[in-house]
């Protein structure tokens, strides 16, 4: 065999057998250079509604400004990362659930509140009691008639209609 047929030969498989060629051609291509463009670009775009997302929530959950600073901030600097621990450790509530609640409450214990209690140990009572079960202080006589809790201030037994007023004399309430 000839010698300038094996050169010949030799640079033939270098050239075509190089398996990366094709390869490292694509990442050099405007291609390769448009896809990681636009990969930055959805990523940078991820990144902000991210941020944006988590700022948006955590203004309606957290009232305290440097909680709600660290918040955003952790939205802004691990963008999907941020995101995820914020959904992890965020108030469960949001402030206006937070302040129904509080209202709900509120008007729970003021309409305990109006309830009838016992004027010496303000232990709650029904308004058929005659006396208080806690300390025994009398709340109501009973009609002489018809035995029904009565209130003194009462001139006609409400039952009964039996004239109740002059029987009322063992009230002892303030
Ligand atoms: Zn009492
Ligand atoms: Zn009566």
């Amino acid at each position: 065999m000839p010698v300038w047929t094996i050169v010949a030969a030799k640079t033939t498989t270098t050239e075509s057998s190089n398996p990366f060629k094709a390869v490292l051609d694509f990442f050099d291509s405007p291609a390769w250079h448009f896809v990681t463009l636009m990969a930055y670009f959805f990523l940078a775009v991820l990144w902000i509604a991210c941020a944006y997302w988590v700022f948006k929530d955590a203004r309606r959950r957290i009232d305290d400004r440097i909680v709600l600073a660290v918040a955003v901030l952790t939205g802004i600097v691990f963008g999907p990362v941020g995101l995820v621990v914020y959904a992890i450790v965020r108030p469960p509530e949001t402030l206006a659930e937070r302040q129904e609640h509080e209202l709900e409450v509120a008007m729970m214990e003021a309409r305990i509140g109006e309830e009838e209690r016992c004027s010496f140990c303000k232990t709650p009572v029904k308004d058929d009691y005659l006396v208080c079960p806690t300390c025994g202080r009398r709340l109501r006589t009973s009609c002489s008639q018809c035995r029904k809790p009565i209130d003194p201030q009462w001139r006609v037994c409400p039952y009964c209609e039996a004239d109740v007023h002059v029987a009322a004399p063992v009230f002892d309430r303030v």
